[in-house]
Order: structure tokens, then sequence, then C-alpha cells
């Protein structure tokens, strides 16, 4: 089993095949709204305005759902987490869309269960029936400090420290990062020589990563669609498992060798001519 494993997944274009944003913005017909306000403010502020806007306009919080619920999702993907999870994988999610819109898409999907932590900004209907969808670092009052690529709202760079140091407390488990996108790539920094990063082929954060792969420590597994993200994640699962019961098999066999050793020399060398001769 590969209790040792935790896979963190993105979830825009990685768990689903499009951009959770842009698919509601998109699908209820505010396109052009959010393409004028965009250069006025940070995404994730910009979504929770959009989220104004379109409620403003008389769409349902169920509106919103229903569009969500028909998101393009890859038909090997729910097999495969649902695989990973079956072989002992801990399954969490780093993301920069909101919870409201992942939770009603993994509960559509059956999916809600296979994760033990969903990391975004967060996301809820208030009493009137508007969905508000607030940063995950709240910037204005600190900003998180990250030199990086990273958007003000959120730097999934720390979120895998954060996970890395909780893990530290539960032994060498190995992380397996699974991205695409440009905020994927500071997280894929932070991962250490023992974890795997399965970056999106010719996606952002795989051109960052080729561009300078010596400073990736972990080991690098590209993958290009949801078929080819199942057979990617279950062989690096497999492979890790088969590596770390040959490594106890090894550590038990070595332990039993010393007892037997123990016993041939001290207690009973007579027992044993053969070996004696052996050894000449
Ligand atoms: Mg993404
Ligand atoms: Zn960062």
């Amino acid at each position: 089993m590969a209790e040792k494993i935790v896979v963190v997944f993105d979830f825009d274009k990685t768990i689903i095949d499009v951009d959770s944003d842009n698919w509601v913005v998109d699908e209820l017909g505010f396109t052009d709204l959010f393409n004028q306000l965009l250069p006025t403010m940070p995404w994730n502020s910009l979504m929770d305005t959009m989220m104004r806007e379109i409620h403003a306009q008389g769409k349902t919080i169920e509106d919103v759902e229903e569009v969500l619920k028909r998101i393009p999702i890859h038909p090997r993907v729910v097999p495969a987490i649902k695989s990973a999870y079956a072989l002992g994988c801990e399954l969490r999610i780093v993301s920069d869309a909101n919870l409201f819109f992942i939770e009603t898409i993994l509960k559509h999907l059956g999916l809600r269960d296979y994760f033990s932590e969903i990391n975004t900004n967060p996301g809820y209907v208030d009493e009137e029936g508007r969905l508000r969808i607030s940063p995950y670092h709240d910037f204005t009052k600190s900003p998180h400090g990250c030199g990086g690529l990273c958007p003000p709202n959120m730097c999934k760079g720390l979120v895998i420290e954060r996970i890395q140091a909780s893990l530290s407390k539960e032994g060498n488990k190995k992380i397996i990062y699974l991205g695409d996108g440009v905020g994927d790539y500071c997280p894929s920094l932070k991962l250490t020589e023992a974890d795997y990063v399965m970056p999106r082929k010719n996606f952002p954060v795989w051109d960052l990563i080729s561009r300078n792969p010596m400073v990736i420590k972990a080991e690098i597994h590209e993958w290009t669609d949801g078929a080819d993200l199942e057979k990617v994640l279950l062989q690096l699962v497999e492979t890790i498992t088969v590596e770390e019961e040959s490594n106890s098999a090894s550590a038990q066999l070595f332990t039993a060798d010393c007892k037997l050793q123990n016993i041939s020399t001290v207690a009973v060398p007579e027992a044993l001519p053969q070996a004696l001769s052996v050894r000449q």
C-alpha cells in the first residue's frame, strides 16, 4: 500500500479540463464584462465582483451550480483519482479557484470524500444567495511575501511548505504534485529530492520548469491529458510502492541475517560445519 504518498492536485486544467472561473463567467454570458474589468483589479477580487454582477443580473446560485455540474473533465481523471486513493495515497487539492466551485464539482462527480484537504480561496453563499469569494491570504492586511510569480491572494509554495512541515511529523512521506499553471511553479520549487512533480506538457508550469530543470529537486514526470495523467500517476505510485516494499523487505532480511549469525557464532557454532568450510 502507498500510505507514504501524498498526491497534491491543482484543480483548474489539472483535475477539470478548463478554468472554472472562466467557465462560469463564459457560460453565464459575462465574458465581455470580465475582460473589461480584468485590467483594473486582481483576478480573485474580480471573481467576487463578477459574482455580484451575475447575481444582480438575476442569475441564481442554482444557475451557477448547474453550469459547474457540466464542466468538462477528461473521462480518465475520475478513475485515476479513485485508483490512487484505492492504492492508499492521501489526496489533497491546492487551487486558486474557490471552495464553492471545487466542492460543487467534486460532489457532483462523487469525489468529495476522496480528498483529505482542499486548500483554496474561501467561497460561501450569503443571505441574499450571492456567492462571495475572498482571498486565501488576506493580502490587504499582509502580503504573503513570496517574491515569485504567485498572485497576491495565494502562494501555493507557502501551502506546500505547511504540508511538508505537517508531514515531517508523520515520517518519510513523499509528495507527488500535479499542476499546469504559473502558480504551480512556486510549489514545484519547494519539493525535495524525495518528491515528484507532474507538470502538464506545453502548459505554463511545464514551460517554466523546462527553461531550467536543474533548479527543481523533485523528479519530473510530464503528462499531456487525462489518460496520460492516469498512466503516469499510477505508474509512479506503483514504482514508489515497489521500491518501499523492497527496501523494507531487505531491511527485514538484514535483521534476519544478523540473528542467524548471532545464533551460529554464539549459540551453536558446531551445527554449521559446511558454512565454516566454505570460509577457508
Ligand atoms: Mg491549474
Ligand atoms: Zn509563491
